[in-house]
């Protein structure tokens, strides 16, 4: 039997929740895995600690003064760059067989860009990319005829459960959704949330901006439109489930009344290892969840009341045209603004549906129309904020 091949990878935000349980997966198979070119933004002491381990070609961060000070820091030889251009290059690397990109919101989509067109296949965390451009990475993947693996561990879990089935024998996708930390929580009382208590979510550790996106159900939202494209499923066919435990990732349900489910712990690094090794399994020491212990898993509907993210990321979805990726931008500012403490919790779901209710369309669906739409809603909630209009 001749040796298994090595994947060369590059990974965008290698620094967060998602680049460090990639780096925590390929650390357990070296012989399978191999760093070229890693990005963060502008955590140097970690980069460093990440150059030192895994000995990637090329390094990029976000901007010529922290590629400075992480040049002076380095002992072994390695490329410093940085900024936009840093990311494609990172994105695209020569060497790079597969990227890997969790880098957070719409910086991804150049770069994922670059890597599709270059022929690289992606394993994708960065949603915002799909629901901003969904259209245009699935035409580049389909065109380039490079992979999209879903790293989205509900995503992951739908693939999984597609696996060996025709799409006509599908019946409709369900998307388990934890609830967030506020599920239980009065309507009544969310006017007084902190980001400090959005950031304190109940079964996953994950980055500031998708842990905010949970709180919101927003997170949720997303991923229906990430699955729309990702699956090409019309929304109305992806039912949102909250189910509390996080251990059904998510199902799908077929024609005869079946339904698939992929079950696991909740943590990352099964999704992470299921999109590197596809089609194969790793064997990853990931413990199975002790079903006498949990003793029953709980499902229920969500509260579009509490959450009207939610509702406003199907709507987006089902206007179609460039109103996700005008979802996608004011959500990015006002769950900024929100952590800034600019504005209260349930000022995200007011400014998101003031911006798609002021958003003028272009039936054109372009990079051009895209990046238009997505400078418009950034510009216009960021000027409503400021002047609390
Ligand atoms: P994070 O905040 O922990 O890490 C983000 C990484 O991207 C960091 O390395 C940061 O330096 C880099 N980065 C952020 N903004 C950047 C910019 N403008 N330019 C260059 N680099 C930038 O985030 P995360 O939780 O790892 O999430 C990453 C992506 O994966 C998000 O799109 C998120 O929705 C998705 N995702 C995350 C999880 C999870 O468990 N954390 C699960 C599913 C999907
Ligand atoms: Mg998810």
């Amino acid at each position: 039997m001749s040796a298994p091949k090595t994947t060369r990878l590059s990974i965008l935000g290698s620094t967060g929740s998602i680049g460090q349980n990639t780096l925590a997966v390929v650390e357990q198979f070296p012989d399978l895995y191999q760093i070229e070119a890693l990005a963060g933004g502008t955590n140097i002491q970690l980069l460093n600690q990440q150059i030192l381990k895994f000995h990637p070609k090329c390094v990029c961060v976000i901007d010529e003064q922290h590629a400075e000070q992480l040049k002076k820091m380095v002992q072994i030889p390695v490329e410093i760059i940085y900024g936009s251009s840093g990311y494609e290059q990172i994105a695209s690397y020569s060497s790079t067989d597969m990227l890997v990109s969790a880098i957070v919101g719409a910086a991804g989509l150049k770069p994922i860009l670059a890597a599709i067109r270059s022929g690289k296949d992606i394993a994708l965390a960065n949603k915002e990319t799909l629901v901003m451009a969904g259209e245009i990475v699935m035409h580049e993947v389909k065109e380039n005829h490079v992979r999209l693996l879903p790293v989205d561990s509900e995503h992951s879990a739908i693939f999984q459960c597609l696996e060996g089935h025709q799409k006509n024998e599908l019946s409709r996708i369900l998307l388990t959704a934890s609830g967030g930390p506020f599920r239980n929580r009065e309507i009544s009382t969310f006017k007084s949330i902190l980001p400090r208590d959005a950031l304190n979510h109940p079964t996953w550790n994950m980055g500031q901006k998708i842990t905010i996106d949970s709180a919101t159900l927003m997170n949720k939202g997303l991923e229906v439109i990430e699955a729309h494209f990702l699956f090409q499923v019309p929304a109305s066919d992806i039912q949102v489930i909250v189910h509390p435990q996080s251990i059904v990732h998510s199902m799908v349900a077929y024609h005869d009344g079946s339904i698939i489910a992929q079950l696991g712990i909740p943590d990352m690094k099964g999704a992470i290892a299921y999109a590197l090794s596809y089609p194969n399994r790793l064997p990853l020491s990931q413990p199975i969840p002790n079903f006498f212990k949990i003793q029953s898993l709980d499902f229920y509907e969500p509260d579009l009341h509490k959450f009207p993210c939610l509702s406003l990321a199907y709507d987006a979805c089902h206007q179609g045209k460039t109103f996700p990726t005008v979802l996608n931008a004011a959500n990015e500012i006002a769950v900024d603004a929100f952590l800034n403490h600019q504005i209260g919790f349930m000022d995200i779901p007011k400014w998101i549906e003031k911006a798609l209710t002021h958003h003028t369309p272009d039936n054109t669906i372009d990079l051009e129309s895209i990046n238009n739409a997505d400078l418009w809603a950034r510009n216009i909630v960021m000027q409503w904020i400021r002047t609390n209009a």
